[in-house]
């Protein structure tokens, strides 16, 4: 396949003081030292080095940039085709005219995504490790990027494959049982097969369990801040925001549009929902009825939900219990520096299993237990060990409910005494449905699509 050869800024614009333009191709060492005065011609110098000199605009004679030059010759790069990395200092607009200057001298722009887009087409990665990349580049927290990265080194990848692997083996053995009935091979009994299909999904299952994990530290753990006025609503979120590096994102190529908020409380990222309008749900279920409150209140993760030590239950706070009924919240007493009215053994009877809390956001006290229960709450099924794979893209989420579904069928036709040829049609699908995740069997427009949802330059 020939590849045309292609270049974006691949750092952040407008972050950092050094850009960088990335080519990839056949000819990007060529095209680049069409623009490049240096020492030695690129096409001259050693595979993996590093090169200083100067832009330079032939049309117009003139020096653009001073700059260092990575050269990467193919196979052994990101892409598997020629690399040139050309490291600008100059701000915005240089870095634009560098740009400009390898689009002028043969160079394509890519699309977005391409780079990984090509990585995976050359066989460098597979797709869930190409999505992985998608993932470090919007990743939130420390812990989020170490999920991402162990699914770019292929600890998913490893782990259905060799799901996939067993899947095969079942099908041979069917097959040769059904072909050969005199071959003495041993004998896919239902029993086995029964045996077989239960453990890969439990296997399966497995994976899931980790995927609401995932998920959040993805996504981030969606946050709602409710109480009645003057509780102290914003003296909370601003001391979540002001003890916690807060995560401005604003995410390419997705829905949302709005710039979201997160902070990082000991590794969970929580997105502290609404900040664009209603920064804080004050009179929430007041100025929305019952109904749409809950309706609100269903997107949340977790409730923090504050309640005045000050003064006793109102009707309110009452109401505000029964909108957050069995939802995952965290009950905050505030304002313990002043005398107690609230009667603390109704509020933990109304919190049921949910923890309950004490604080005086005025004197920055509680705020550690605060912070300790948020992420109790979200490591609570012991999960948090280190070389978990955590399953956290949507696309993997869906895939592999359905193989759950599709081994189940299985078992189910082999219980029901069905010929073993139609179990068979479910075990086969299982495989191709755990190679979607790994991009073996994906169909060219998702490819498409999914690379397209990347960052430029990537
Ligand atoms: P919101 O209406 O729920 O957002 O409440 P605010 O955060 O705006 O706080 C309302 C008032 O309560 C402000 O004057 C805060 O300074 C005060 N406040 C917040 N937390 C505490 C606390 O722990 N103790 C005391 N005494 N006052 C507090
Ligand atoms: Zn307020």
């Amino acid at each position: 396949m020939e590849q045309d050869t292609i270049a974006a800024i691949s750092t952040p614009i407008g972050e950092g003081a050094i850009a960088i333009v990335r080519l990839s191709g056949e000819e990007a060492i060529i095209i680049a030292d069409r623009f490049y005065r240096g020492r030695k011609a690129l096409t001259d110098v050693e595979s993996h080095t590093i090169q200083y000199g100067k832009i330079y605009d032939p049309e117009r004679e003139e020096v653009i940039e001073e700059v260092m030059v990575s050269v990467m010759k193919a196979p052994r790069t990101f892409t598997r085709e020629n690399i040139v990395e050309i490291n600008c200092h100059g701000g915005l607009m240089s870095v634009n005219r560098v740009l400009e200057l390898a689009i002028t001298h043969g160079a394509r722009l890519a699309e977005p995504g391409e780079f990984t887009k090509r990585a995976f087409l050359n066989g460098r990665i597979d797709l869930s490790q190409a999505e992985a990349v998608m993932d470090m580049i919007r990743a939130k927290t420390d812990k989020a990027m170490n999920v991402a990265m162990g699914q770019m080194q292929g600890r998913l990848s490893k782990l259905v494959q060799g799901l996939r692997q067993e899947l095969l083996e079942m099908i041979a053995q069917v097959e040769v049982n059904i072909d050969y009935p005199e071959y003495d091979a041993e004998e896919m009994t239902h029993q086995l097969l029964i045996e077989k299909s239960e453990e890969i999904k439990k296997e399966i299952e497995k994976l899931l369990v980790t995927s609401r994990q995932g998920k959040i530290l993805r996504e981030g753990l969606a946050t709602v801040i409710i109480g009645r006025p003057n509780v102290g609503k914003s003296s909370l979120l601003n001391s979540l925001v002001h003890e916690n590096k807060a995560i401005v994102t604003d995410i390419p190529g997705t829905t949302r549009d709005v710039i979201e908020e997160y902070v990082n409380v000991r590794g969970v990222p929580l997105q502290l929902i609404d900040t664009a309008g209603i920064r804080e749900t004050e009179d929430i279920v007041e100025k929305m009825g019952v109904e749409r409150s809950r309706q609100v209140l269903k997107k949340a993760d977790l409730i923090l939900y504050l309640i005045n030590y000050n003064e006793v239950l109102s009707d309110e706070d009452l109401r505000l219990f029964d909108a957050i009924k069995d939802m995952d919240a965290i009950i905050v007493i505030n304002k313990t520096d002043l005398e107690q009215r609230i009667d603390l053994e109704k509020v933990k009877q109304l919190a049921g299993n949910r923890p309950v809390l004490t604080t005086s956001l005025l004197k920055e006290e509680g705020i550690d237990e605060l912070e300790q229960a948020i992420s109790g709450l979200f490591y609570d099924q012991g999960l948090e060990g280190n070389d978990l794979t955590y399953v956290s893209n949507t696309r993997h989420i869906t895939l592999l409910i359905q193989a759950k579904k599709a081994i189940e069928d299985a078992m189910n036709a082999i219980e029901a005494n069905m010929p073993v040829d139609m179990a068979q049609i479910d075990i086969r699908r299982t495989w191709e449905l755990l190679g979607e995740i790994v991009g073996d069997t994906v169909s060219d427009s998702l490819i498409d699509q999914l690379f397209s949802q990347f960052c430029l330059g990537k």
